[in-house]
């Protein structure tokens, strides 16, 4: 558990006193937000709620990644009377955090924090074991603001002269940026921004060398999956101009690099008169090697670790709180490997373990339904009570979720599942929608059919 205490707190601005939560404990391990608050600097920020001011307290906190094996204390110099007293907080933080963790997670690494006296140098830290450099932070800073000017750009003029100044900045990591931030726009339904990082990136992808490539490197990779054949993979390989676009092939096309793949190539090789042709097919083959030989060597790995951890779900006590802690890992890869597990378990007739895997699988999909909105929630199990009486009951019992998004999401479900074409599922979706439509209005108390 991440401990969260409430303090008693003198507004340095009004001087009014107020109770706020603090956190002692950051655990990433159970905790993902815990990692992204702390770079955001923005543990332990109190609102006052006399004056209307904001502001982080200056106060330690235990902040602890099981996966980097990161124990940091953050120890600002103002705290404690004396190292006496300093030591003994680091000691009672140490200690909650190892008495809040399961057996098998209590390691001798928790035992030594690191001390940290200011928030940067602890940020560093965090920062570094993500192998992330300042440097690095610096020129990601240049990127988000080389980014932001773009949009701000008047003229479309304006905004090809910034891209073409600053083409070498302009990289892989500057096309993340600008992903995320769209996402982060679409997220909080900003329209405006939306339609501004497009257009920019509309701009980058002709106007930059990066976006030039990645054009390309989307062209190929669109080839390959209209004509996924053993020939075209070798002859888009053959074209690609240069490593990074051969890569993203050889990962989309790798069920089809196999034995009959390197045939083909060895024969194209022989059948070439030239002898640098010749010295290219033959490097070219070495390359798809080592890249494939990466790609599996990195797949293997991660089985191997999501196997652990079914193995681990399988044997636990509590197999929802190790479930909770590691939700992040509960990914595609898991996923496949819990459905093999039980049609292995059914074709072999082991009843026991069927029983066993479809626990796990039912507790992660409780685990999954819990991330999502509570309207969405509502509207899953609708789709899935067994009567249209249920459908009535639930309604009227959720009356207060039956919101105007929610309809909206609703009709576009509904939408979805007609094109899908699937008459049953579509008839439950179109039955649910009238019926919350008919409960809504009263119950929300506005108008909630949108245009
Ligand atoms: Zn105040």
């Amino acid at each position: 558990m991440s401990q969260v205490l409430l303090a008693r707190i003198t507004c340095p601005n009004c001087r009014n006193v107020f109770q706020a939560p603090v956190e002692q404990i950051l655990d990433v391990g159970q905790d993902p937000t815990a990692k992204l608050r702390t770079i955001n600097g923005l543990v332990n920020l109190v609102h006052c709620p006399h004056c209307g001011m904001d502001g982080q307290l200056n106060l330690p906190f235990f902040y602890h990644d099981p996966k980097r094996e990161l124990a940091l204390v953050y120890m600002p110099l103002e705290a404690g009377r004396d190292e006496m007293e300093r030591q003994r907080f680091i000691g009672s933080l140490t200690s909650a955090v190892i008495n809040g963790l399961p057996m098998e997670e209590r390691k001798g690494y928790l035992l030594q924090p690191q001390i940290m006296i200011t928030m940067d140098g602890l940020i560093n830290k965090v920062l570094e074991a993500d192998g992330i450099t300042k440097e690095m932070i610096e020129a990601q800073r240049a990127k988000a603001a080389l980014l932001r000017r773009l949009v701000d750009a008047s003229s479309e003029e304006i905004m090809e002269v910034m891209i073409r100044e600053n083409d070498a900045l302009i990289d892989d990591e500057f096309f993340r940026i600008l992903l995320m931030n769209l996402e982060i726009a679409r997220e909080s339904g900003q329209g405006a921004d939306i339609q501004r990082l497009i257009a920019v990136r509309h701009k980058l992808l002709e106007a930059s060398s990066e976006g030039r490539r990645i054009k390309v490197q989307g062209e190929m990779l669109e080839a390959l999956r209209n004509e996924p054949t053993r020939e075209k993979l070798l002859d888009l390989l053959v074209e690609a101009p240069d490593r990074r676009i051969r890569e993203a092939l050889i990962i989309l096309g790798l069920p089809l690099v196999d034995y009959r793949f390197f045939q083909l190539l060895t024969m194209r090789l022989e059948e070439t008169p030239e002898q640098e042709e010749k010295e290219r097919l033959a490097s070219l083959r070495a390359e798809i090697l080592e890249v494939r030989g990466k790609v599996e060597e990195a797949t293997r790995a991660l089985y191997a670790e999501r196997s652990a951890l079914l193995r681990a779900l399988l044997q636990s006590e509590n197999p929802e709180a190790l479930a909770r802690r590691r939700f992040a890992e509960i990914d595609q890869a898991f996923i496949n490997l819990l459905t093999a597990s039980l049609e292995e378990a059914r074709s072999t007739g082991d009843l026991a373990t069927v029983r066993a895997l479809q626990d796990v699988w039912n507790m992660i999909l409780k685990l999954t339904e819990e991330t999502l909105p509570p309207e969405i929630q509502l509207f899953n199990r609708l789709m899935n009570v067994e009567s249209e009486g249920e459908v009535e009951k639930l309604l009227q019992e959720n009356r207060e979720l039956l919101t105007a998004p929610l309809l909206q999401f609703m009709e576009r479900a509904a939408a979805e599942m007609e094109e899908a074409g699937d008459e049953e599922i579509t008839r439950r979706a179109r039955f649910v929608l009238e019926r919350a439509r008919a409960l809504a209005p009263a119950a929300a108390g506005f108008v909630t059919s949108p245009a």
